[in-house]
């Protein structure tokens, strides 16, 4: 068997369509574009990459930019005010703290300071209570994307066996959350689990976001399954994900490649959180 592949690539650019027919829409009603504020602080390379992207993003789809860039020793005060400014800020329809922040600074009392309404990450504990309560709010980006390339795919979720291997706050978690909802019976795997294949291989749905290379052979495969690689590693022989592509391709039902998958469809979700955010607010102002 050959599987299918999910083109990120594809999809995001669907989607990234969508997101600025939106905005254009929200723009010629409400006589201003909204705006996604991103925060960096300090000097990580990834982190200036990734940011830049966005950035980028947002602007072709008609978003406004507001970027702000912190020294590294930047002070949890200072950075607290720039929050609370963004928040206060009716231009600034969501608001991204670039993660990890430089060791000094508490990423969970910063990340609180950001409105629920402005999450576009979905990364604050009330947006994780909601999404634990299953009430609406904006989802963390990643796990929604790979929901969508799902679904794009056909695969049903209703009644599946879904794996999710890893238990992070900005991926597993929420990605489990996320399959549990759509009615998949779930289990996630974390660094603790024991013999992990065997687990692996029961999932008609299979999610690696262990941020290990290679970590998914095709022995940790159930022929015929969909397998989304969440991992992104930069070697010597380019970019590669927490799954062995070809090995596994060969088992599987469908694959997302690395580059070309799960990434595009994480900032196509920023952006659609974003103008969910403004459309959000906006609602709310004339109720
Ligand atoms: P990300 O943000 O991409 O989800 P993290 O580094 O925050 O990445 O989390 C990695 C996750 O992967 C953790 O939940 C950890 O338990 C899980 N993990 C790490 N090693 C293994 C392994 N060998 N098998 C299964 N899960 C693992």
């Amino acid at each position: 068997m050959t599987a299918t592949i999910i083109d990120g690539t594809a999809l995001a650019a669907e989607s990234r369509k969508e997101t600025a027919e939106r905005v254009t829409a929200f723009t010629r009603a409400y006589g201003w574009a909204p705006g996604l504020a991103t925060v960096l602080i300090g000097d990580d390379p990834a982190s200036e990459v990734y940011v830049r992207r966005k950035r980028k993003a947002a602007a072709e789809a008609g978003l406004e930019d507001f970027h702000h860039h912190l020294p590294a020793d930047a002070s949890h005060p200072q950075v607290a005010a720039l929050i609370g400014e963004l928040a206060e800020d009716p231009r600034v329809s969501g608001i991204l703290l670039q993660l990890p922040l430089p060791a000094g600074l508490d990423r969970y009392a910063l990340v609180d300071l950001i409105p629920v309404e402005k999450d576009v990450d979905g990364l604050t504990t009330a947006s994780q209570g909601l999404l634990a309560r299953g009430l609406p709010g904006l989802r963390p980006c990643t796990p929604s994307g790979v929901i969508r390339m799902l679904d794009s795919a056909g695969v049903r979720l209703d009644g599946a066996e879904a794996v999710v291997i890893g238990r992070s706050e900005l991926v597993g978690h929420p990605a489990a959350e996320l399959l549990l909802r759509r009615g998949a019976t779930v289990t996630i795997a974390h660094s603790r689990t024991r013999a992990l294949a065997e687990v692996t291989r029961r999932a008609e749905v299979l999610i690696a976001a262990a941020g290990i290379p290679g970590l998914v052979t095709a022995e940790h495969v159930r022929p015929g399954a969909a397998v989304i690689d969440v991992g992104i590693h930069r070697t010597d022989s380019g970019l590669t994900g927490d799954v062995r592509f070809a090995e596994v391709s060969r088992t599987a039902g469908w694959i997302t490649p690395v580059p070309g998958g799960v990434g595009p469809m994480t900032i196509a979700m920023l952006l659609a959180n974003t103008i969910t955010a403004a459309e959000n607010a906006a609602y709310a102002a004339i109720r």
